[in-house]
């Protein structure tokens, strides 16, 4: 495994938690991205290369916490590192993630794993 290299002011490397965590280990974790809502695994090390291994791992994490989100088969895996371009993450997004914005209240952290709890 690669070791942790972490950097400061990168707001993936702070991991603060605020939203609903949905999973966490030593390579990753998936939260709730603050900006979009929907599901998102960030490597846990500053970096944009994570071994092949350990994006297969990362992208099936994803891949539960959406199907636990939405259900089975809906949405798919986002790729684009947009907001970060250096640090390696993924979103997990359903075809209605854009509007949802609008209209859901954001999930707020209560723990990692459980039920996943609006800010009211
Ligand atoms: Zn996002
Ligand atoms: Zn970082």
């Amino acid at each position: 495994m690669t070791d942790v290299v972490l950097d400061e002011g990168c707001e993936l490397c702070e991991a603060a938690r605020f939203t609903h965590w949905y999973y966490e280990d030593q390579v990753c974790w998936v939260a709730d991205c603050e900006a979009c809502s929907t599901p998102m695994v960030v490597w846990k090390s500053h970096g944009t290369e994570p071994e092949t291994g350990e994006v297969d791992w990362m992208l099936a994490r994803l891949t539960e916490a959406g199907m636990h989100r939405f259900g089975e088969g809906i949405g798919s895996v986002d790729r684009t590192m947009r907001q970060v371009p250096d640090h390696f993450h993924a979103h997990l997004r359903d075809p209605h993630w854009l509007a949802r914005r609008w209209t859901e209240p954001p999930s707020k952290y209560s723990g990692v794993g459980g039920a996943r709890q609006l800010v009211k």
